[in-house]
């Protein structure tokens, strides 16, 4: 710029002109190998350059080079540049040749480079080094610096590899390794996590079995555990302590060897069952202890299963019952000999009632009658109370016969229906009556079920008026419903409504709990049976059903 301000006139600048083209044309005629010399102007006046092995050959040779390569004088000046180190820096190969080198060295590396060109100069070296193109992006090389000796001299000789695409995959790998380093740290915490949840896990497995042992060792019963296919596994210190019998003896189907063998063939039955339908199992069984002497037991067992309903063991506990089952029978015959004791008194009682209200009516003495029919309605509650402990006393012994005969269903409902409705004034009793059947059963006994079922839902359904009974009948059974609007039973209590003594209200209504549980033997014993469908505070519907004889 400065020495094209300096010019004045046409003539110079088309003498410029000429220098340059002769200029491009020197270079060309270098680069191809038409002239193996040339001049160079310098502050000492023009000096001539020969390349000493001259040839076409070598220069095709260096022009081909994907390396960029040039020669410096000891000035520091470009004599020659090949087309791949003009390319590199984007700068036409006509303004490289006899240009000053540190021009295309960015400035940071200027200090660099030229203690390496000062090394170069006494022994062949390499650097890595950046140069700057003519849009001023820094460029990575790798520089080899060895002087060459001329005729007119000796130059140096650089040679440029680039470093581009190399330190590009080098980032690119650098960034990979670091990805992968940060990926490989992330999957060793993983592990580590990994191990210690495994190990955490292991402990907590290994507390809470020996929790369950413990646990199982410490209560009162024997508990067992099983394999889905049956074969008992595991037995805690009260089976061992009560069978006297190893692990090895038990295992497996080796417990069967305790059970009573009356009792073992129903036993296999409810197991197998239990197994195949993955359904909980109860059995009521007598197990003998390693005296030789037999106690009753309970046995249930629950399968645990997993996700899929599979089931992966069993878990079983059987609780001795001998002791409850001894004081149930010291009760029952309490029971059967106290209402047999009291039948006696009360039928005579009875029976002087009667003979009174009838001097009391052939007097004509009002208040007599009075208190002796309140006494009789009172004689005849004992009496039904007594009533119920004989039959349950009956039940129990096996002594509750039947006098079997053949009824018209019908006939027989009605009959019952309309003696209660005599007695009972709260409640309107509607009946729904299919066709007929004629069954075979103890019309007394059948009337004494039908009886207690109106009862119970005349006395537990006070707020309402209406009682209905419906009856309806297929080829194989007959059943008879009474249905009511009183205060049913909650959910809970449902399952044990056929105990004997079980009461839902205890203390609100009078009772024994021994109503339904004779209802439901006698029907058991007529071949049939009895269930109902009931909701709190809505009303309760119950059932039972009689085979009919073709
Ligand atoms: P109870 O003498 O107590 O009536 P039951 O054996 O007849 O004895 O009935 C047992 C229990 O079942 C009763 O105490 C009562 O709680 C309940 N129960 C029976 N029938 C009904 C009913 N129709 N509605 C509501 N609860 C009933």
């Amino acid at each position: 710029m400065e020495t094209m301000r300096m010019l004045t006139n046409e003539d110079e600048i088309k003498s410029l002109r000429q220098q340059l083209d002769e200029a491009n044309a020197a270079i060309e005629a270098i680069r191809t190998g038409q002239v193996d010399a040339f001049v160079v102007e310098d502050k000492n006046g023009p000096r001539l350059y020969t390349l000493k092995s001259a040839d076409q050959t070598y220069r095709l040779f260096i022009e081909k080079m994907i390396e960029g390569a040039i020669t410096l004088n000891q000035e520091g000046v470009i004599l020659y540049c090949n087309t791949r180190f003009a390319n590199m820096l984007n700068i036409p190969l006509g303004n490289m040749i006899g240009s000053y080198f540190k021009n295309f060295i960015p400035d940071e590396f200027k200090k660099s480079f030229n203690s390496l060109i000062r090394k170069g100069w006494k022994e062949e070296c390499k650097q890595e080094v950046a140069l700057v193109s003519s849009d001023g992006k820094l460029i990575p090389v790798l520089v080899s610096l060895t002087t060459l000796d001329l005729d007119e001299g000796t130059v140096l000789s650089l040679i440029f590899t680039d470093l581009t695409s190399q330190k590009k995959i080098e980032k690119q790998l650098r960034e990979k390794n670091e990805l992968l380093e940060s990926a490989n740290a992330l999957a060793e915490k993983l592990n580590d996590e990994l191990e210690q949840r495994v190990s955490e896990r292991t402990n907590e497995l290994l507390t809470s079995r020996e929790y369950f042992k413990f646990l199982a060792d410490t209560i009162p019963v024997i508990v067992w555990t099983a394999l889905p296919n049956g074969e008992h596994d595991y037995f805690n210190m009260q089976w061992y302590n009560y069978t006297g019998l190893t692990f090895e003896q038990s295992r497996g189907t080796g417990w069967q060897s305790v059970e009573h063998p009356d009792d073992l063939p129903g036993i296999l039955v409810a197991w197998k069952k239990a197994l195949i339908s993955a359904e909980p199992f109860k059995i009521e069984v007598r197990k003998r202890a390693a005296d030789g002497s037999y106690r009753s037991y309970i046995m249930n067992a629950m399968p645990l299963k997993d996700s899929d309903g599979k089931v992966i063991r069993w878990f079983g506990v059987s609780t001795d019952i001998e002791d409850q089952k001894k004081d149930m029978e010291r009760k029952d015959e309490f029971i059967s000999m106290a209402s047999h004791e009291l039948k006696t008194p009360v039928t005579t009682l009875k029976a002087y009632t009667e003979i009174l209200l009838m001097d009391a009516e052939s007097h004509e003495n009002p208040i007599q009658q009075n208190m002796l029919r309140k006494m009789d309605i009172q004689i005849n509650k004992l009496t039904s109370l007594i009533g119920d402990l004989l039959d349950v006393s009956k039940s129990n012994s096996g002594q509750l016969y039947l006098d079997i005969e053949k009824i018209d269903f019908n006939q027989l409902v009605k009959e019952v229906i309309n003696v209660m409705q005599l007695t009972i004034k709260t409640h309107t009793i509607e009946l729904n009556l299919a066709e007929t059947q004629i069954i075979e059963g103890d019309k007394n006994r059948l009337g004494q079920v039908i009886t207690n079922l109106i009862s119970n839902a005349a006395k537990y359904s006070p707020q309402s008026d209406k009682i209905i009974i419906s009856t309806a009948s297929n080829s194989d059974e007959i059943k008879l419903c009474v249905r009511d609007f009183g205060i049913g039973i909650p959910l809970s209590q449902q399952p044990k409504l056929f105990s004997r003594f079980f009461r839902v209200s205890k203390n609100t209504y009078p009772g024994l709990g021994l109503g339904l549980y004779i209802c439901n033997e006698i029907i058991k014993r007529h071949s049939g049976r009895m269930d109902f469908k009931s909701e709190e505070g809505k009303g309760s519907t119950f059932c039972f059903y009689l085979p009919v004889k073709k």
